[in-house]
């Protein structure tokens, strides 16, 4: 029994394109009405429910009669926005019948860039939750550029459940859950019911398990629940084909993958600016820095820093990542990307000499760093 799943209270539930089509295309249209059936019944227990969908590209594309989709963007920015409505209106069609309201809530990633469009799409969500609304979200594909894409709605799942505070992420895909290795080449694969902390080798392990018309596969979804962890969200991987699975999960059920919040919630400033805002460079720092912000909680100095990716100024939120390449961090640059590349590797009482003037003795205070996220 998973007894901190129990209380919540508000839900975000995720569904891959596998689960609402079959593999020929076409709509799942039993798996989609029970869905709905579910998510309405959690709604009038009086619990918060928003839906972020995928399908919109795979149902266009279908409805073009194509059999596969295509690989350039246009087409499937077009095939995007040709079957959001389709699914929308099916959404609209079923959630109807148990007497729900939906609304359409189309996300890019550049939205959650700047602080104040952050805030509106926070502010617009918890006004039709209060409206007694089901939100249904999908990615804003149809003008959504690949630098500021979230790509996969795994990711943009564990970003909506960040925006309103969820209690609890359930993303329902067509696996059972995380596995030790791939149970499709490995006999011996168990799964996973509950993950305290996600290793390096789930993330190497992972990388290309996927059905063919998902975005994501288990990569992704070890991203969403890294998000969710660091915020204080409970995450859950299901399988969308167990009997009652939204309510199994809600009751604390021991189905799927269940991966462990950290017990404080993350504040909801820190949050936009360890998720929300995009990435601008990368520190890479060595092992002496890894321990010391790792285990002794101090900030990021020059002296642990051996290189830098990317052009940033002062103020840009960058990642930290150590010696085996695993991104350990997240904070704001006190320093901009030259300033770096100079006093990288240096003592900080170096900084004035090299720089002719000091600012901070740390390249990202422990104030603005946000570890093991
Ligand atoms: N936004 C995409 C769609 O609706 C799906 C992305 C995903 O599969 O994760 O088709």
């Amino acid at each position: 029994m998973r007894k901190g799943i129990t209380q919540a209270k508000r839900i975000v539930v995720k569904v891959g394109t596998s689960t609402l089509t079959y593999a020929n295309g076409q709509l799942n249209l039993q798996r989609i009405e029970r869905l709905v059936r579910e998510i309405s019944d959690l709604h009038n227990r009086e619990l918060e429910v928003i839906l972020v969908t995928s399908g919109a590209i795979r149902v266009g594309a279908n409805r073009m009669g194509m059999k596969k989709v295509p690989n350039t963007l246009p087409e499937k920015q077009a095939l995007a926005a040709i079957g959001q409505g389709a699914l929308m209106q099916l959404y609209e069609k079923l959630f109807s019948e148990y007497s729900k309201t939906v609304a359409q809530v189309l996300l890019s990633r550049g939205d959650m860039d700047e602080r104040i469009r952050y805030l509106n799409a926070t502010n617009a969500l918890l006004a039709m939750l209060r409206m007694n609304v089901i939100p249904v979200i999908n990615e804003n594909d149809t003008v959504g550029v690949e630098e500021i894409r979230f790509g996969d709605n795994d990711t943009l799942s564990a970003m909506v459940a960040g925006l309103v505070d969820a209690d609890l992420l359930i993303i329902l895909s067509d696996v059972d859950g995380l596995y030790s290795s791939d149970p499709r080449e490995d006999e011996q694969a168990s799964l996973i019911s509950q993950v305290e902390e996600i290793t390096c080798e789930m993330e190497a392990n992972s990388t290309n398990r996927g059905s063919s018309f998902a975005s994501g596969g288990m990569f992704t979804k070890l991203k969403a629940a890294r998000m969710c962890m660091a915020s204080g969200t409970a995450m859950v991987i299901a399988n969308s084909q167990e009997l009652n699975v939204i309510r199994r999960v809600v009751a604390g059920e021991e189905i799927g993958s269940y991966f462990a919040p950290r017990e404080k919630k993350m504040h909801a400033r820190d949050r936009w600016i360890a998720f929300g805002r995009l990435l601008q460079g990368k520190l890479f720092i060595d092992a002496g820095a890894s321990n010391a912000l790792l285990k002794k909680g101090k900030s990021l100095l020059p002296s642990g820093v051996t290189r830098l990716e990317g052009e940033f100024e002062r103020g840009a939120v960058v990642a930290v990542i150590d010696n085996d390449n695993q991104e350990i961090a997240r904070g704001i640059s006190n320093y901009n990307s030259s300033e770096i590349l100079k006093i990288r590797g240096m003592r900080s009482s170096q900084i004035k000499e090299i720089l002719g003037e000091k600012d901070y003795d740390e390249i990202i205070h422990r104030n603005n760093l946000w570890v093991e996220y």
